[in-house]
């Protein structure tokens, strides 16, 4: 979706649970080989293209997976069509996995190749172009042979697993450039492979107000590679007790205080400055090598949302409900992880009741914002209604009603978000950790709360209906208007 011009680099995407499945169906520890089918969502990007893994499909020995005639072992004829028409129908990729021996280097043997020659062109006809191709497995290597439909033959270059923690897989092991002597103090903790992972990362921030600004500014320093920054507000005079980086002049105080006239309040909101632009000059100041993308426009928008298609992570510090099931479904559908933060102040009679912060770290294909009740629809109705429409039906304006915020609770929000994204990437989450992390903080009673979230196996946005479809599937953007809004 993002960037019709395509590299030719491809990699493949998978989530942790999937990881644990397949890799303990191809290594059950009898030293054999073992086979199965990946069934692969496509999106392509100017970054690389990914093969983002939908369906495992396990070869059962001795009936799908049975003695070659050429090599050791083959796939049955049976197995192939089953799942080749399975692809064919849903527009997906088709990769057969087999494993060799060995733990950190991989690659097909002739006889390998020579079957892929003999067998590619076909199944590429049946799959109406849509790749087909090949993963072998050593036990933490993988090579791929990957073919296309303009008659490209393809390597891959890596495998990424976006479980807690990430890992990424290589044909052989990589030896990481020695880290800028500055990252010094942070590179040991994640050595000078987790600063390599973060130099290449693109992380993009949806919601540039008080907690937004920490992240981009926390991402920033930590050496972050690519920033994509997303908000269409201008800083207001309110925001500066929270917004990071932001100046008195930024905001344009003295224009738009209440005592002015009209004429030169209306100058300021219009010459102030875009939060996406403060953000970006923080994010520079902290760092000469970081490229940011500044966008001051709605994430809703077709050609933002496909900005997020090829992040590497997605900070969600937005409050809006239409934001948040864009974003919820671009982790499930092109299998980018998410962080939702955000605080809030409930009251009752104009007594403060709760005060909390949250962080609520996603992975692909686990439970979702949707599963858990955190994109009521209620609130999407309101939202994609005109503001006439909404005060009409005697919504709550949101727009003209400020939440109470303060930085000190954004930053505990966005402080956790990006420590746990970073602990995940410069894998030194323990093995096995939850693949969700969702935390709030309730500083009235000091308390800290983990909830697990649950998962809905039909879920319209992290279920088949969406799940590692890629670009196989439109994102849920507001469609462009006509003149009438
Ligand atoms: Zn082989
Ligand atoms: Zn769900």
């Amino acid at each position: 979706m993002a960037g019709a011009a395509m590299n030719g680099r491809w990699s493949v995407t998978i989530t942790g649970e999937q990881w644990d499945a397949l890799h303990s169906h191809l290594f059950p520890g009898d030293g054999d080989e073992h086979g199965a089918v990946l069934r692969c969502g496509i999106a392509r990007s100017d970054r690389g293209n990914r093969l983002l893994v939908r369906d495992i499909i396990p070869a059962i020995d001795g009936t799908d997976y049975v003695a070659g005639d050429r090599g050791y072992r083959k796939l049955t004829a049976e197995f192939v069509a089953d799942n080749i028409d399975v692809c064919a129908d849903e527009g997906l990729a088709y990769l057969a996995v087999h494993n060799h021996g060995g733990r950190q280097k991989v690659a097909f043997s002739d006889t390998d190749m020579a079957s892929h020659e003999r067998g590619y062109p076909a199944l590429l006809d049946i799959n109406g172009g849509a790749p087909v191709g090949a993963l072998v497995f050593a036990s933490d290597a993988v090579a791929g042979d990957i073919w296309l439909g303009d008659g490209q033959r393809e390597s891959i270059t890596h495998l990424r697993v976006v479980g807690r923690p990430q890992i990424t897989l290589t044909p052989a092991p990589v030896v990481a450039a020695l880290a800028d002597p500055n990252f010094d103090r942070q590179t040991r903790i994640f050595g000078d492979r987790g600063q390599a992972i973060l130099g290449g990362s693109k992380v993009a921030v949806v919601g540039l107000g008080g907690a937004g600004s920490l992240v981009s500014e926390y991402l920033a320093r930590l050496g972050v590679g690519e920033l994509i920054l997303i908000d269409p507000d201008k800083i207001d005079p309110t925001n500066l007790p929270r917004v990071v980086g932001a100046r008195r002049r930024d905001a344009l105080a003295w224009l738009r205080h209440p005592a002015r006239p009209w004429f030169l309040r209306r100058l300021g909101d219009r010459f102030a400055a875009h939060k996406v632009s403060i953000a970006a000059r923080v994010a520079k100041e902290a760092s000469s090598a970081i490229r940011v993308t500044a966008v001051p426009s709605s994430v809703m928008e077709p050609e933002v949302a496909a900005l997020l298609t090829d992040c590497d992570h997605i900070f969600l510090a937005a409050d809006s409900a239409l934001a948040r099931r864009l974003v919820n479904s671009v982790t499930h559908q092109y299998l980018i992880p998410s962080t939702q933060i955000g605080s809030k102040v409930s009251a009752k009679d104009g007594m403060i009741t709760d005060i909390f912060s949250v962080s609520r770290a996603s992975s692909p294909g686990s439970g979702c914002l949707q599963c858990n009740g955190l994109i009521p629809a209620w609130k999407l109705t309101a939202e994609a209604t005109s503001p006439e429409q909404r005060k009409r039906q005697q919504y709550i304006d949101d727009d003209a009603v400020h939440a109470p915020s303060v930085i000190t609770l954004n930053a505990v929000a966005a402080s956790r978000a990006v420590d746990d994204w970073l602990m995940s990437v410069g894998g030194v989450v323990e093995l096995g950790a939850p693949a969700d992390h969702w935390v709030s903080y309730h500083p009235l009673t000091g308390e800290v709360v983990e909830i697990e979230p649950g998962k809905e196996e039909d879920c319209f946005q992290c279920g088949p209906n969406r799940f590692a479809l890629g670009d196989g599937k439109e994102l849920p953007v507001v469609p462009p208007s006509g003149n009438g809004g």
